[in-house]
């Protein structure tokens, strides 16, 4: 079982994404964050996105 949150990221927010692969953990966390952190994800750059894209690796595998 694989797993990030939110606040791992970063975020003050309780949100709990699992999945039983990376891609499927980063995926539910994507549409989570499309859906409540919007505002975020528009104030960043390409560049930060996939900088974002890279820590979640990092995170997920971590675990
Ligand atoms: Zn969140």
């Amino acid at each position: 079982m694989k797993e990030l949150s939110c606040s791992e990221m970063g975020i003050d927010c309780p949100f709990h994404a699992e999945g039983e692969t990376a891609d499927e953990v980063k995926a539910k966390l994507l549409e989570h964050a499309a859906a409540v952190h919007a505002d975020m994800l528009a104030g960043m750059t390409d560049e930060q996105k996939a900088e974002m894209m890279a820590t979640m690796d990092e995170k997920i595998a971590a675990h």
